[in-house]
């Protein structure tokens, strides 16, 4: 469970990205975030992420109160329980597919060995157990995406939080990807897509609308 409540974010510079947002997100769902370019979809999907901490208001992860979370407290809860999926993959250049799945599992205390096996059946689970030994300049935009919502979902984290993760794809690669996002979803993950595509936001069961930092409105259906 994650929930938001009255949160706002406040940039260095005045920028009022999010000005007094609540949500609650339950155990299983499957939500679109959606809205125009600027209107704070990232900057709440860092917060719901402990990547940001809010200027004002509470933010709840499996009931931690996350402003009571020390760093090293806060980094394990991020560590052990969320997975993130941006844009740009996010990927280490020049390192294999496996291994830049396995480092995701660096801070989880197991075997390099460990890791390895791991890693290389998150990226079974993605269908490129024929690309264990690619480096991301050798993978397609799709395959690399793929890349990384293995690296996400290695560690089985309880949530995936997704950025406009089939932005920078081809139709058919997004398409791909989402398809593996729903596969996730539907084995119990919680899943959470920024998107400004209205049709991959349309097919969605939960969307949340955003506009000028604020939730104008909320589907479900
Ligand atoms: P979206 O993801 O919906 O495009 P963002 O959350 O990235 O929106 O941005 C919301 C607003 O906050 C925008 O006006 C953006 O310019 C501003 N912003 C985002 N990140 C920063 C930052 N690190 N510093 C200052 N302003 C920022
Ligand atoms: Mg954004």
């Amino acid at each position: 469970m994650i929930e938001l409540t009255d949160v706002t974010k406040v940039y260095a510079g005045g920028v009022h990205a999010l000005g007094g947002v609540s949500l609650r997100i339950e155990p299983g769902e499957l939500v679109a975030i959606v809205g125009p370019s600027g209107s704070g979809k990232s900057t709440m999907l860092n917060v719901l992420g402990t990547l940001d901490r809010p200027t004002s208001g509470t933010v709840r992860i499996d009931r931690y109160d996350v402003a009571r979370l020390s760093d090293a407290g806060l980094s394990a809860l991020r560590a052990t329980r969320i997975g993130f999926v941006f844009q740009q993959f996010h990927l280490a250049a020049g390192v294999r597919a496996v291994d830049n799945v396995a480092d995701g599992l660096l801070y989880s205390g197991l075997r390099r060995s460990v890791r390895r096996k791991r890693a290389a059946a998150a990226l079974e689970r993605v269908g490129l157990a024929h690309r264990l030994d690619h480096e991301p300049h050798e993978l397609s935009g799709g395959e690399r995406q793929r890349v990384a919502v293995a690296r996400a979902v290695a560690g089985e984290p309880a949530v995936l939080l997704a950025d406009e993760p089939t932005g920078a794809l081809d139709s058919a690669s997004g398409a791909g990807v989402m398809e593996l996002l729903r596969d996730l979803h539907a084995a119990g993950t919680t899943v959470v897509v920024i998107t400004h595509d209205r049709d991959i936001a349309a097919s969605l069961p939960r969307q949340v609308r955003m506009r000028d930092g604020h939730i104008i409105e909320e589907l479900t259906t």
